[in-house]
């Protein structure tokens, strides 16, 4: 067993050394100008990944899940209504988030391998004629089932619909690494972590906040404390935070954005796509499905891979582990046992990936499955040769 084999989970992703080495700082005066010489471009960086001129980017010592929590609490009093779909882990538990601090939540069931239904979101918006919801939620990736929902076709059933709800979208397993638009898609509230795009350890929540959501903090009333932005952002007015920020994450936070735009956000994201389709590719040589209902929400962040009756997903991931010191990722919730995950997102290269293709085709092999080893392998070679390129030497 190696611990220096990469990660194939969705989160944490594999940390480049140069990040490693950003983190690892001696401590200076963190209300100084000497940080907000890292706090600022830090979050300018952020503003260019999130495609953001309108947005106000705000850094928690947190995760994804305080991110959401401070999206809610900021813009949103008790008993205010909230509309969202549920299709797999990620998307369940904003929704018990909400419930937990008093909003009503309306629910849109929808089968985990689907992306959100940006139609039934505009015919149930048509029929709030009374304005009750106040907010729209959307997770981008639904982490849990490798499912790309479409944001631009919700903010659109929202403008058809002339609804006035603010747009408040869960990026964590998106942004940096897929496409997103927060000033072109009109999302009021993009929600993301430190461990997934951006390469970091796990330890911070980024949100970015538009201006129709800082105008709903000054009437907001869900109590709020740690995750306040008006104190957040009177402390940044001061190169500082309203407690003890982690600085070394915020260098780290810096130097990914840099490495991100430098590389190039669309080479970035031709980069996963190319990785993912190698991914898929070396599924369909298994003769194996994806719990994606189809290519239109393919993710390019993870897989979720379902296992023939007989084959739990989870002992995949086991056996990965103790045999082969690889981590995949498990099924979670509805589907655990169900599948298993490859995540594909942050550093990594084509090279890396047919690794993590091996591996997982061992496992299957090693576990009984009928699976031809080298097939997978030998079908995203194939396609890896033909795509060659983007941004190659810049990836890990
Ligand atoms: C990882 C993830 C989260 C949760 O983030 P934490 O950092 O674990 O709190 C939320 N939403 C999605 C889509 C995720 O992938």
């Amino acid at each position: 067993m190696s611990i220096q084999n990469p990660v194939f989970i969705p989160g944490p992703t594999n940390i480049p050394e140069v990040v490693r080495k950003a983190c690892d700082m001696a401590t200076i005066d963190h209300r100084s100008p000497a940080f907000g010489e890292i706090l600022h471009p830090a979050r300018d960086g952020v503003k260019q990944v999130l495609k953001g001129k309108s947005a106000e980017v705000f850094i928690f010592p947190s995760t994804g899940t305080g991110g959401w929590e401070t999206a809610i609490t900021n813009t949103l009093s008790p008993g205010d209504k909230v509309l969202v779909a549920r299709n797999g882990m990620f998307s369940h538990r904003w929704i018990d988030m909400c419930q937990r601090h008093g909003l009503k939540v309306q629910i849109v069931e929808t089968r985990w391998g689907e992306g959100i239904s940006a139609a039934r979101y505009g015919e149930v918006l048509a029929a709030d004629t009374a304005g009750e919801i106040r907010a729209v939620l959307a997770t981008h990736n639904e982490t849990a089932t490798g499912v790309l929902s479409d944001i631009g076709a919700i903010r659109q059933a929202m403008d058809v619909a002339r609804h006035p709800a603010m747009l408040f979208v869960d990026g964590v397993s998106s942004i940096g690494s897929m496409d997103f638009r927060f000033d072109d898609w009109g999302v009021d509230v993009a929600v993301t972590g430190s461990q997934k795009g951006f390469m970091l350890p796990a330890g911070l929540a980024i949100v970015g906040f538009s201006p129709k959501a800082m105008m709903a903090t000054k009437t907001a009333r869900l109590p709020r404390t740690f995750f306040d932005v008006a104190d957040m952002g009177a402390g940044y007015a001061n190169n500082a935070y309203p407690y003890t920020p982690p600085v070394g994450l915020i260098n780290g936070l810096k130097l990914t954005c840099d490495m991100l735009l430098d590389e190039g956000l669309e080479n970035v994201f031709a980069r996963h796509h190319r990785i993912a389709t190698g991914v898929r590719r070396a599924v369909r040589a298994w003769g194996l499905e994806l719990c994606a209902e189809g290519p239109a929400v393919y993710s390019n962040t993870v897989s979720a891979i379902l296992t023939p009756d007989g084959i739990n997903g989870t002992d995949i991931v086991t056996h990965g582990a103790n045999k082969y010191g690889v981590a995949f990722g498990v099924g979670l919730g509805e589907v655990a046992g169900r599948l298993f995950r490859i995540g594909h997102l942050g550093s990594l290269t084509d090279v890396m990936m047919l690794s993590g293709i091996a591996t997982a085709e061992m496992c299957m092999v090693d576990l009984g499955m009928e699976i031809e080893l080298g097939s997978g392998v030998a079908a995203a070679q194939e396609y890896f040769r033909r795509n060659d390129g983007l941004a190659q030497k810049d990836a890990a």
